[in-house]
């Protein structure tokens, strides 16, 4: 758990890891709000963390920056638990979510989980929303997820930044790799996030950071690496998939995990469109080699354990 100084009073930030994302939960005057809530196999960690912070006061509201599997996972327990609360989520995914969509919500094509849940209202960009006692803006943040938003308060000028700026960072660019320029959206809300000069940046992953000048230099020049070498993003993107499936598994037969990868949609999209010169379970064993080699995760024997 950290209590920043820099950080509005009222907010709690529980810095998760890589798995789940980090929960931002509004606790003080006015409604309580809860900012994503982790994936599901951290469910009842991130209710027993919210709840306990809240000493028995209802949480009102849970927002959603985006719908990828470590954000909302947690959504359907606190829908639980809480059963007045409000769901809201950003815009374009609302009736997939309705309908309950699992391969638009890219939750099969990825390999991940993430239970049903409810929305009641989506959270409009260009419009502010009442969290604590304060107003924050709701901005559009496309690039790494087209449909995420990052919310900014400007009297603190505290950023809740989800997944499109880290201390040393970005997610994945998904779009680029189902043959969709988005790199330059990326660029674009690096722009937006300068153009805020937020002081404080509450990220989706990592801890909270006040140099942000020096994180978005680091981030644009890894936009720049990944724009000259869109091969290098997707190995990097294969990478991150199968290091999140082993973070959720822990430790797995290698045979098994690389099963797993050749069946999952996702995988073959990558391989088919960047890595096709490769045999495919030749592409995926040299991904776990990849991980082994840059200490994500450790070779046991036929098990590959996450580190
Ligand atoms: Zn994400």
């Amino acid at each position: 758990m950290v209590m920043t100084a820099a950080l509005p009073e009222g907010i709690t930030v529980f810095e998760r890891g890589w798995l789940s994302a980090n929960n931002v939960l509004f606790h003080g005057d006015g409604e309580t709000t809860l900012i994503d809530s982790g994936y599901c196999t951290h469910a009842e960690q991130s209710l027993e963390l919210v709840s306990r912070a809240l000493k028995g006061r209802p949480l009102d509201q849970l927002i959603n920056t985006h719908l990828h599997s470590d954000h909302c996972g947690g959504n359907a327990e606190l829908q639980l638990y809480y059963p007045l609360m409000e769901t809201r989520i950003p815009p374009g995914l609302e009736q997939q979510v309705r309908n309950w969509d699992p391969v638009a919500l890219t939750y099969a094509p990825t390999g991940q989980q993430c239970p049903r849940f409810n929305i009641s209202s989506v959270i409009e960009p260009g419009k502010e929303i009442a969290l604590g006692n304060s107003s924050w803006q709701i901005h559009g943040s496309p690039g790494h997820d087209p449909h995420s938003v990052i919310l900014f308060e400007p009297r603190s000028r505290a950023l809740i930044s989800g997944d499109s700026l880290w201390e040393n960072g970005f997610g994945v660019i998904f779009q680029e790799l189902e043959g969709e320029r988005a790199f330059y959206e990326v660029a674009g809300t690096l722009d937006l996030i300068e153009s805020l000069d937020p002081a404080v940046v509450i990220p989706g992953h990592g801890k909270v950071f006040t140099h942000v000048s020096q994180s978005l230099a680091a981030a644009r020049r890894r936009l720049e690496i990944f724009r000259h070498d869109p091969l290098k993003h997707a190995s990097h993107a294969a990478k991150v998939l199968l290091k999140f499936k082993l973070l959720e598994l822990q430790r797995s037969h290698l045979t098994a995990l690389t099963h797993w990868a050749e069946a999952t949609p996702y995988f073959n999209l990558v391989h088919a469109r960047f890595f096709c010169d490769v045999e495919k379970s030749t592409w995926i064993t040299q991904l776990a080699a990849d991980l082994v080699r840059s200490g994500a995760a450790r070779r046991e024997g036929a098990y590959l354990q996450n580190r």
